[in-house]
């Protein structure tokens, strides 16, 4: 299946529904989880259209992949989360209910979060 260029992500890429953003660049957008399951919850997602981690890693230009590498340790640090840490979490498919086909990272920090992955 390909991209659904009508997914939510998409359209808060192309400014059609609001974020409350935390970071830009020109191929990395950051925002707030609108319903946080840590008492920081923020979304990671390139801005080219991947619905997915292998998508992304597969296709994506080399500038992409850095850039996005890049700004996601920057943005737990801009946050302040490097002590005493964060998680990042990427969910890919059905079983790890990925619920929106544009690929994204969360950030999540700001709790014990124990062992488990929530
Ligand atoms: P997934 O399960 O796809 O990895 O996670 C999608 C995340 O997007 C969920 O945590 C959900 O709360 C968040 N989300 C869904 N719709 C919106 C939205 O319109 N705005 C924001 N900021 N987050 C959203």
């Amino acid at each position: 299946m390909g991209y659904d260029s009508s997914n939510i992500f998409a359209k808060i890429v192309r400014g059609e529904i609001p974020c409350d953003k935390v970071y830009e660049d020109d191929h990395v957008l950051a925002f707030r989880d609108i319903n946080p399951q840590t008492p920081t919850h923020v979304l990671v997602i390139p801005k080219g259209e991947y619905q997915s981690y292998v998508d992304f890693s597969q296709q994506a230009s080399d500038l992409e992949i850095l850039a996005f590498t890049r700004a996601v340790g920057r943005i737990a640090s801009d946050l302040g989360l490097d002590e005493p840490g964060y998680r990042i979490i990427a969910n890919h498919g059905r079983d790890a209910r990925q619920e929106v086909p544009h690929f994204h990272l969360h950030i999540c920090g700001g709790e014990d979060m124990g062992r488990m992955i929530k």
